[in-house]
C-alpha cells in the first residue's frame, strides 16, 4: 500500500536534536525539510547588520517597513548536498548559527508582525504537504492540522553539551560550556513566555525525550512514527 502524503511537525526546544532528526527523516521518505529557527536567524541577522538591533532592543519601526523586502530560501549546496539558508540572494547558513545571532533571535521572533511574516511562508512552503518542518509553533500555528506532530524534549544540560559540541566541531573555541547553557536557558525562557505562539506542546503531539538516546535510536523512533501514520 502507498503511503499517504502528510505534514510533519516537530517542535522542541534549541538544540533539542530535532533540526537533525527531522533532516534524516526528510531525506529518508523523500520529503521537503524546512527549518524554520533558520529563517527567524536569517531575520535577526539582518537586524544586527542593518544597526536595527541596540542591547535588547529592536527598531521595530524600520525593521516592519524592511520585512517585506527581507528574502528568505533555502538551496541545496551543490557541492556537500547540504542546505544552506540564503539571505536576500547571500549564503548565511554559518553566520545564523553564531552566538551574535543565537543571543539576540529569541528577542526578534517574539515580535508579532515577524511571526506573522513568517509563518505565513512557512504554510506557502507547506501547502502542497510531504514537508518536514521544525521549529517551536509548527503544530500549534503553522500546521495545526498536521497528521504527525512530535514535541521534542531534552534537559538544558544535554542540549548545551550537543551545542557546545557542535560549535567546537566547527572550530569555534570562543564560547565556553556555561555560556552556551545560559544562552540555552535564556532562550527556554524567552520562547516560553512570549505572548505571541509561545512553544509549547500541541494537545495531540507526541512527546520524545531525547535525553538518552542515541541519534540511530531517534531516526529509528521517528520512522516508526512515520509508517504508523502515513500508512493508515
Ligand atoms: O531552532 P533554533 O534554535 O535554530 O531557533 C532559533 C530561535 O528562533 C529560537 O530560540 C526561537 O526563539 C525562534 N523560533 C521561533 N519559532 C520557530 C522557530 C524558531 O520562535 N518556529
Amino acid at each position: 500500500m502507498d503511503n499517504k502524503l502528510i505534514t510533519i511537525a516537530i517542535d522542541g526546544f534549541s538544540s533539542s536534536g530535532k533540526s537533525t532528526m527531522a533532516k534524516v527523516l526528510a531525506k529518508n521518505i523523500g520529503y521537503a525539510y524546512i527549518d524554520t529557527g533558520a529563517m527567524y536567524r536569517a531575520v535577526t541577522l539582518y537586524c544586527l547588520d542593518n544597526g536595527l538591533i541596540e542591547g535588547d532592543s529592536v527598531d521595530t519601526t524600520r525593521l516592519e517597513k524592511a520585512i517585506s523586502s527581507i528574502n528568505i530560501s533555502f538551496s541545496v549546496n551543490p557541492e556537500t548536498g547540504a542546505s544552506q539558508t540564503m539571505l536576500n540572494g547571500k549564503n548565511v547558513e554559518h553566520e545564523i548559527r553564531d552566538m551574535r545571532v543565537s543571543g539576540k533571535v529569541s528577542i526578534v521572533a517574539a515580535i508579532p508582525f515577524v511571526r506573522r511574516a513568517l509563518v505565513k511562508q512557512q504554510q506557502k512552503m507547506g501547502e502542497s504537504k510531504g514537508i518536514v518542518m521544525d521549529g517551536r509553533d509548527i503544530g500549534t500555528v503553522v500546521f495545526p492540522d498536521a497528521e504527525m506532530k512530535v514535541y521534542v524534549d531534552a534537559s538544558p544540560e544535554t542540549r548545551a553539551k550537543r551545542r557546545f559540541d557542535e560549535l567546537k566541531a566547527k572550530g569555534d573555541d570562543s564560547v565556553t560550556y556555561e555560556e552556551v547553557l545560559e544562552n540555552v536557558k535564556y532562550r527556554d525562557h524567552l520562547d516560553r513566555t512570549r505572548e505571541e505562539s509561545p512553544l509549547r506542546k500541541a494537545d495531540d503531539a507526541i512527546v520524545l525525550d531525547n535525553s538518552l538516546m542515541t541519534p540511530d535510536e531517534q531516526n529509528q523512533w521517528l520512522l516508526n512514527l512515520y509508517n504508523s501514520i502515513a500508512t493508515k
